[in-house]
């Protein structure tokens, strides 16, 4: 019977929902809360530290990400960036692929 089919329908839909949106919406997934908190001081401190550095503007716009949303996303591609990355430099901004291709024009 057809009817036997629609009760599957809300747990794909949700399913279908939280893959398609939730990259929007919520912070990078392969982070832990407590990962973020530990990265979101570190950026804290550097700001704090040394307010006029290259390195605090740069801190500055991760904190910015983190309010908005979109940290641990790469900002060219919008690829996730993986927590070791970020656990390594936490203002990192771009994926290794665009990280890359920046340095090959830096280079050039
Ligand atoms: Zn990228």
């Amino acid at each position: 019977m057809a009817i036997n089919r629609w009760p599957s329908l809300p747990g794909s839909l949700l399913c279908w929902l939280k893959n398609n949106f939730k990259k929007d919406v919520s912070m990078s997934e392969s982070l832990s809360a407590q990962q973020l908190l530990r990265i979101r001081s570190k950026l804290e401190t550097v700001v704090a530290e040394q307010p006029d550095s290259r390195a605090a503007t740069s801190a500055n716009a991760a904190l910015q990400r983190m309010r908005s949303g979109e940290y641990g996303y790469c900002i060219e591609c919008g690829d996730e960036i993986s927590a070791a990355r970020l656990a390594a430099k936490p203002d990192v901004a771009l994926c290794v692929d665009c990280q890359a291709l920046k340095d090959e024009e830096e280079d050039a």
